[in-house]
Parts: structure tokens; C-alpha cells; sequence
């Protein structure tokens, strides 16, 4: 979408694409009836400006965009973000936010509801008197579920370094003898040696039944042969994250029908909902093509999360594929996950997730590890 001249810089957002994300906020606003709108979630901001520091106040309204912050952010401001006024606080900078506040030219604003504290509403919000504040919800989320072609290729470059490190960790595996904490070591260092700066989230490395936690935290005890290890990971390159999982088994599982029908069972569910999944659906109808199948085989109790989610700037984001996600639709450009999975207590747990970019003919698959679970 933008020129080269950001490919040479590296930076994944050029100003014609933080134009368009201002405009359509701004056709957004005019649709609530709104005057402008206070961003205040970091990520947001990012999105809207390009500024990757994080704390600020950002005001957007039809006419301008104001960015308040403090002095260890003006220089930062100024280079990554010059498509805003720098409004800049001097201390003490609770006045100086009051006051910036008040002069700001509009009537009715909103402000993120999800990213405002009480605290901060009672100080600045609920004594200023020459604006209506009102609470919004998920409006910068909503922009950023639909992700431009920049967004889509840096996000393959996110998959990409995480994978690579994935097929360079996993075969130095020595059952019995390498901790999962190990393996997630070095599967973060190829990551990092590879270009992310830094991990998406924090390495889920699994063995047996750790495996049946679908968030555990790697251990220091030897990942054992034969059982199943659940190793979820992602990278963060250019601000943009990757999330994928796999389950692998170190020689013979030891359990083979359990562990290949409890296998096979994901597999099936996941490879329906990829095959499947397409824009016009919502969240609900996308969960329901991975959770009926395992429910069919028996293990509807077994799968306690949602089929999967958006990724971007961040590793969780819009749209959700749940049970309990609301109306709104799957649209292309959307990047999501999907992630089916089985956790049985004692024995261990099955999650396979990839990533697809939601197409107009359908999902299309960014991921493509291997899905042969036996390493010999
Ligand atoms: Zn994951
Ligand atoms: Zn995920």
C-alpha cells in the first residue's frame, strides 16, 4: 500500500495507510454522532500515528489530530508520528493535561471505555465542563481487525522467523533429557537471532500432562518420549505478531489409541474449520465448525476455549471465532487463528493453530508447518 521508501526503512506503516486509518475513524465518528474521540490503548495509538512509545493522549477529531504527551516522548513523537500536533506537557503535567483538555475544539467525545481507568475519569474527565464525554467501545479495534496488504506481509514475516526457529529447536530435542524450559529457551533465541524483537507472548512449552493446561508454563523436568508436547509460539517482528502451535510426540506415543484418536480429533476439526471458514460468517458459526466435531467424538468437555482469534499488533485482537462472540461478521483482510484443541487431566493435551488470512473465496492458510506429530 505505501512506497518503497518504507520498505527501505523497514517500517511496516507508510503515511498514505495512517491517512486512510484517520479517515475512516473520522467517518466512524460522524456516525455515532460524535465530535472526536480520545485514544488512549498504546496499540491503537500506534496504529493511528505510527508512534510506538506508548503513553500518550491522543485527540482525534474531523479537523485535527492532537497528540499530548511529556518531554521524554517529543523527540520520539516528532520522528515517528509526524502526521500530529504535538501537544507537549510540561510539568507539572496533570495541569498541563487539564488544560490541554479544556481547549480541545469539539462538544461531544468519545473516549475508550475498555482502556479508561476510574481513576483517570474522576481526575480529567468528570470535572471538565466544556465537553460531554462519552464511553465507546472497539472502534480503533474494529479498523485494525481488517488488516492492509502491508499489515498481511508483515505478519507473514512474523510466521516466517517463528517458524524457521521452530524447524531449527525442535529436532536438538534430546527425550529425556531437555527440560521444556530448554527447548522454549532456544526456540526463543532462533527467534531472536532470526529478526523479532522480541516473543509475541511468552513460549508455551507442554509435556504430558503440563499439556492439559492450555496456558502452562514451561518446567524445568525433561520432556519425556511417547507423550504428547503442546509447544505454542510466536514471534513479534515490526511490531507485528505471529501465533501458531503444534504438538509433537518423541518416539512412540505410549498410549497410541488414545493419543492418535485424541489427535486425529483436532486435526479433523481443525482442517473443517480452515476448509470452511469464509467472510459473511460470524464468530459463533466459525467456532461451531471445529467444536461440533469433537463434541461428535466425545470431548465437547475437553475443549474449554474459544476456536480462535485475531492477530496483529497485538497477539490477541478482533475478531473472535467463540461461542459467545457477538454478531458481527468475518470480512477479508481479516487475520485469524485457528486453534482447536483437547486437554485431558493426567494424560496431556492436543492444540493445533494456525494463522489464515480470511479471503473472499475462503481462508487462506499463512502458516505452513508440518502437521506429522511423530518425531523419531
Ligand atoms: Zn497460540
Ligand atoms: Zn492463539
Amino acid at each position: 500500500m505505501s512506497g518503497p521508501a518504507n520498505r527501505q526503512t523497514g517500517m511496516s506503516t507508510g503515511r498514505r495507510d495512517i491517512e486512510s486509518r484517520m479517515e475512516r475513524l473520522r467517518s466512524l465518528l460522524s456516525n455515532r454522532e460524535l465530535d472526536g474521540v480520545l485514544v488512549t490503548q498504546p496499540y491503537n495509538i500506534r496504529y493511528l500515528t505510527g508512534f510506538t512509545g506508548g503513553e500518550g493522549w491522543l485527540v482525534i477529531t474531523q479537523e485535527r489530530a492532537q497528540f499530548a504527551t511529556d518531554s521524554r516522548y517529543f523527540e520520539q513523537v516528532e520522528r515517528e508520528a509526524p502526521g500530529v500536533e504535538l501537544v507537549r506537557l510540561q510539568s507539572p503535567v496533570k495541569e498541563s493535561l487539564i488544560k490541554f483538555f479544556e481547549s480541545i475544539p469539539a462538544k461531544r467525545l468519545g473516549f475508550e471505555a475498555e482502556h479508561m481507568t476510574v481513576g483517570f475519569s474522576n481526575r480529567f474527565l468528570r470535572n471538565d465542563k466544556s465537553h460531554e464525554w462519552v464511553p465507546t467501545s472497539g472502534m480503533v479495534l474494529g479498523l485494525r481487525a481488517v488488516k492492509e496488504p502491508e499489515e498481511v506481509e508483515a505478519i507473514r514475516v512474523a510466521i516466517r522467523v517463528a517458524e524457521d526457529a521452530f524447524k531449527a529447536s525442535v529436532p536438538r530435542v534430546v527425550p529425556g533429557k531437555t527440560t521444556e524450559r530448554e527447548l522454549a529457551w532456544w526456540l526463543e533465541k532462533e527467534m531472536r537471532e532470526r529478526g523479532a524483537e522480541k516473543l509475541a507472548f511468552d513460549t508455551i512449552v507442554a509435556a504430558g500432562p503440563n499439556g492439559a493446561m492450555a496456558h502452562a508454563v514451561p518446567g524445568g523436568t525433561p520432556i519425556p518420549p511417547g507423550v504428547p508436547v503442546v509447544i505454542d509460539m510466536g514471534a513479534q517482528v515490526d511490531g507485528y505478531c505471529s501465533d501458531f502451535t503444534r504438538t509433537v510426540c518423541w518416539g512412540k506415543p505410549e498410549d497410541p489409541e488414545r493419543f492418535w484418536e485424541v489427535y486425529n480429533t483436532v486435526l479433523k476439526a481443525q482442517e473443517n474449520a480452515i476448509a470452511k471458514l469464509r467472510p459473511g460468517m460470524n464468530g459463533r458459526e466459525g467456532d461451531a465448525l471445529a467444536r461440533d466435531i469433537i463434541a461428535r467424538a466425545g470431548y465437547g468437555h475437553a475443549f474449554g476455549h474459544s476456536l480462535g482469534h485475531g492477530v496483529g499488533l497485538q497477539v490477541h485482537e478482533l475478531p473472535r471465532l467463540s461461542a459467545s462472540a457477538d454478531d458481527s461478521t468475518l470480512k477479508p483482510g481479516m487475520v485469524v487463528t485457528v486453534e482447536p484443541g483437547i486437554y485431558l487431566r493426567a494424560w496431556g493435551g492436543v492444540r493445533i493453530e494456525d494463522m489464515g488470512l480470511v479471503a473472499e473465496h475462503g481462508l487462506e492458510l499463512l502458516t505452513s508447518l508440518p502437521k506429522e506429530p511423530l518425531i523419531p
